[in-house]
């Protein structure tokens, strides 16, 4: 494969900005490679600045379930743009997005829209913190939520629940509040809950954790965290900026039956453009400023352009039976992945829910926490992520990052690619 262009372009990006990216996965730094630069993408399809094509499992990391371009999402944005880009005043298109998710989704009354998931889980944990008047927040081992500070933090190698922070930069006072645990654990939940629940402002989970390799939960381990929220007092929030729109229109939520406090959202509320948003019951949402006093604000926040490609994009996914197709899609894919798997008695699983896909390097047959993935599994990822790319195939240059299967991945593609990553898994797995 040629990768002049990629590895020239890349150089000079080193010299802009650091690492020569402005998202760090995007380096293909796990991979020990240097990244391809996208030059345009189409359905399932993307093509990097040489030309070379590959079929797209990436999505933007999850926002493009309709593909690439998709003709209803492009249209939307240019017939919007031409009437200004931006106003800071509001606009009918906000109007629209937030009825058509409200409508549609089982648990929510009001939602406010922002740029990007980070800033909607920001959003939203001090809108727990406003509405119960505690600091404390809990989250878990294997979760990702963006890059708030008092997110950047993981269990402390100590007592499991003081956490330490996983960037410079991040004060000791605000790592001081965030409680973490591991995941599928009742029992810690329960013995921290005993100690300092009545301080716990949130407990704050992606239902379908999907940024750590896909850590399928038990329902029942997230009803318990909804019972014992509800116990204490403390607001449940659901991160929902992956699983959201993915696993049907209701997400997890809808998905699992359960009515978190709280939702965040992102990628594919926004049709690929810069969205995220939380939205909740009125009562909760009516702390938010101006009427309450959790003040939250965006220059940019409910842009018409974005808010128009989101609306569009929403339409599609209400479309009659269009889940029901992408996870069609996604089984089948996996159907023949797993057959090879199972036939010659590999260690490798494949776990999958709606259209997310992870392929783990592990004979464990479930995989519900962090503590599960071996790290030095990611060595064999690294060899099938060179295989995949070699023939075609675009994933995310890391072994915690989960596939996405899109309305535009045809059959005979989907085929295809099953192949490759059979023909990878083996290329991974030879000595
Ligand atoms: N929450 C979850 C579950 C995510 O997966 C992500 C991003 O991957 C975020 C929050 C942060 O979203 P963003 O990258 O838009 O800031």
């Amino acid at each position: 494969m040629n990768r002049e262009r990629s590895n020239q372009l890349f150089e000079i990006a080193k010299t802009l900005m650091p690492g020569g990216v402005n998202s760090p996965v995007r380096a293909f730094k796990s991979v020990n490679g240097s990244p391809l630069f996208i030059k345009k993408g189409k359905g399932s399809k993307i093509w990097d600045e040489d030309g070379n094509e590959f079929i797209d499992f990436c999505a933007s990391w999850g926002p493009l379930i309709l593909g690439h371009t998709p003709d209803s999402v492009v249209q939307a944005i240019q017939q919007t743009v031409v009437y200004g880009s931006s106003f800071g005043a509001p606009t009918v298109l906000e109007n629209q997005l937030a009825e058509l998710v409200i409508s549609s989704h089982p648990y929510l009354e009001m939602i406010r829209f922002v740029s990007s998931g980070t800033e909607a889980v920001m959003s939203a944990l001090r809108l727990a913190r406003g509405v119960t008047g505690r600091d404390k927040i809990l989250k878990f081992e294997g979760c990702y939520h963006g890059h708030a500070d008092s997110l950047l933090v993981k269990a402390g190698s100590g007592l499991v629940t003081f956490g330490e922070s996983t960037s410079a930069g991040v004060p000791d006072s605000f790592v001081a509040e965030t409680l973490v645990l591991p995941l599928d654990n009742e029992l810690a939940v329960e013995e921290l809950f005993n100690r300092c629940g009545n301080e716990i402002a949130a407990v704050i989970i992606e239902p379908i954790p999907a940024n750590n390799g896909l850590l399928l939960q038990r329902k029942e381990y997230l009803e318990f965290l909804r019972d014992i929220t509800i116990k204490y007092g403390s607001l449940l929030i659901f991160d929902e900026v992956i699983s959201g729109f993915r696993i049907g229109f209701g997400g997890a939520s809808q998905y699992y039956g359960i009515r978190p406090d709280i939702i965040t959202f992102g990628k594919i509320i926004g049709g690929g453009m810069p969205v995220g948003a939380y939205g909740s019951s009125k009562e909760i949402m009516q702390n938010i400023s101006p009427e309450g006093k959790v003040y939250q604000a965006g220059t940019l926040s409910g842009n018409p352009v974005a808010m128009a490609a989101g609306i569009a994009q929403m339409k599609a996914c209400l479309q009659d039976r269009f889940y029901e197709s992408l996870e069609k899609k996604t089984t089948d894919l996996v159907k023949v992945i797993k057959q090879h798997i199972d036939y010659y008695e590999l260690p490798v699983r494949i776990f999958h829910i709606g259209s997310i896909f992870w392929i783990a390097f592990s004979r464990f047959k479930h995989i519900r926490s962090a503590s599960k993935i071996d790290p030095d599994s990611m060595n064999y990822f690294k060899k099938m992520h060179g295989y995949l790319l070699e023939h075609g195939i675009y994933i995310g240059p890391s072994g915690y990052e989960v596939s996405f299967i899109s309305q535009a991945h045809t059959d005979e593609e989907l085929e295809r690619a099953a192949q490759v990553f059979c023909d990878a898994i083996n290329i991974a797995l030879k000595k």
